[in-house]
């Protein structure tokens, strides 16, 4: 829906086109005309849905910017969700001059008493702060018409509920309240019934971060022990088109040679090479001569290719929206792709925080044992070898062939075929990746004052992971461990093993 409708005034839809959005979103569509009309309003809807624009654009309408009392409070749970609430309000309300003031704990407090002296219409703060304030009397609510209590479910899980009461008892009873939370559980409802009149209930769909079309697994293991459990993955997965995602350049740089060296068809990129190579590259892994693409975030961005199987996370990121990005490059144009990432030990913190993100549990994955790494092994070379039997011309080699099974064991030949399409293992070509730095230890604790990211802890939760159907898992391969992989062949495996190597002592007796 086009903001025009939405009965707003000429100076904020100009605020709108200045933040660049185009359209309002579901969340802004619903509750601003109930709100400009002064109902209270009960919105379910998470960080990341427009909820903040959702109801800072109605307040700024309704404001009366010549008036220097605090007329709106917008109650949030975080210092980050306070700062960033503020800097939107501020930015939408710039052409009106509305003055919009933030304060949370943990700062200086003379320099936020010297800002609510400025005459903020607008406050925006974190529970315990405002209390300190409202008990100082550096701010008065006496004036308040509009209360906004933000991701209300984090206050509650956060023990705010009584701060919150003790600041609406302030507040005079004849104003308009918003609710906003990412879930309703009943203590939220209570606060509903308890503190609004007749409120409207707006429920927004969550956005789905990752699809249902993407498995998401993930495999705990050592820094050192990654390299030889991701070849195994990917003799038992037969992964067809795949992207592996690594911290630092150096690594890009040691995993796309130790699989070159393994024989896997795979190349890397990164910020140092150039733009022509890194093209070249993308060509080669878009038209499927490439298997494998191992990359950093930074050069993968960009990467806009429909066909990707798997993803896998060599490194965890950071950043759970970094993994949102790095997953989203399969499971595109309604086909089904297939995440893993490895976690070690102390990492197992970032892991809670993707999937509070992403509200989708990853299932855990044991590492291949080398005997299921060698039966998958074994299934593809079967494959290989009958895409060779059918494109060899055998009138050709007959005779050569007949002098052969006369001097060999026809099992023995076909023994030594396959070993020589089989990729080489761990034992016989032990690949060495540089230890990085680990990721600091996050302890997967909730809040805890700071957030982590842009948002802080800001991403709605509690709600409960949506365990997804694993029907599509029934079928797997090798005890379980795997999925219903993607068994499209592109191009048999034979021949793109490095030359020379002793293939897994495979002695071929002569007849005697
Ligand atoms: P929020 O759910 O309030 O945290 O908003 C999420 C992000 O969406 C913020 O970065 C907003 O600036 C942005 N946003 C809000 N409304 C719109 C809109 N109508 N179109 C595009 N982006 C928006």
């Amino acid at each position: 829906m086009k903001f025009k409708e939405l009965g707003l005034s000429d100076d904020l839809l100009a605020a709108v086109t200045d933040a660049g959005y185009e359209e309002a979103t579901p969340i802004q569509a619903e509750t601003i005309p109930m709100v400009l009309k002064g109902q209270d309003v009960i919105g379910q809807a998470q960080t990341g849905t427009g909820k903040t624009a959702a109801f800072a654009l109605p307040i700024l309408e309704k404001i009366d910017k010549s008036n220097p009392n605090v007329q709106a409070l917008v109650i949030s749970p975080t210092r980050e969700l306070a700062i960033q609430t503020q800097e939107e309000i501020y930015k939408l309300g710039r052409h009106e001059r509305a003055n919009v003031q933030v304060v949370y704990g943990g700062a200086d407090i003379r320099r936020q008493i010297k800002s609510l002296k400025n005459h903020p219409q607008v406050v925006v703060g974190t529970p315990g702060r405002l209390l300190d304030h409202i008990r100082r009397h550096t701010l008065k609510l006496d004036h308040v018409q509009m209360l906004v209590l933000d991701e209300a479910d984090e206050m509650l899980n956060m023990g705010f509920l009584d701060d919150i009461e003790d600041i609406i008892k302030q507040l005079p009873e004849e104003r308009q309240t918003m609710l906003f939370s990412a879930t309703m559980p009943p203590e939220i409802k209570r606060v509903g019934v308890q503190f609004m009149q007749d409120p409207k209930h707006v429920k927004i769909k969550a956005k789905e971060l990752t699809t249902d079309l993407i498995d998401q697994f993930y495999v705990r293991s050592r820094d050192f022990e990654k390299f030889d459990i991701m070849t195994r993955f990917f003799d038992v997965q037969d992964p067809d088109l795949t992207i592996v995602f690594t911290r630092t350049k150096r690594r890009v740089d040691e995993i796309s040679n130790g699989l070159q060296a393994r024989g896997y068809n795979a190349a890397g990129i990164h910020g140092d090479l150039t733009q022509k190579r890194r093209t070249q590259i993308m060509n080669e892994f878009r038209h499927g001569k490439l298997d494998i693409l191992v990359a950093t975030d930074v050069a993968a961005r960009g990467i806009d290719i429909n066909d990707v199987t798997h993803v896998y996370n060599y490194d965890i990121p950071q950043d759970p929206d970094s993994y949102v990005h790095r997953v989203g490059r399969t499971g595109r144009a309604g086909k089904h792709g297939v995440s893993m990432t490895f976690v070690t030990p102390n990492e197992m913190g970032y892991l809670r925080e993707i999937e509070k993100l992403t509200k989708v549990r990853m299932l855990p994955l044991k590492p291949p044992s080398a005997e299921e790494a060698f039966v998958g092994q074994l299934g593809v070379a079967k494959e290989a070898v009958t895409e060779l039997v059918n494109k060899t011309d055998t009138e050709k080699y007959a005779s050569a062939a007949k002098s052969l099974l006369e001097e060999y064991d026809a099992e023995d030949l076909v023994a030594a075929l396959l070993n020589d399409v089989t990729k080489d293992d761990s034992s016989q070509v032990p690949v060495k990746i540089t230890p990085e730095r680990p990721l600091p230890k996050r302890g997967g604790k909730r809040h805890g004052g700071g957030g982590y990211h842009r948002g802080g802890n800001r991403h709605g939760n509690g709600g409960g992971y949506h365990h997804r159907n694993n029907d599509r898992r029934g079928g797997s391969r090798n005890g379980g461990r795997g999925y219903e992989g993607n068994r499209g062949h592109r191009s048999n495996n034979g021949g793109r093993r490095s030359e020379g190597s002793g293939k897994r002592g495979f002695t071929i007796r002569k007849k005697d």
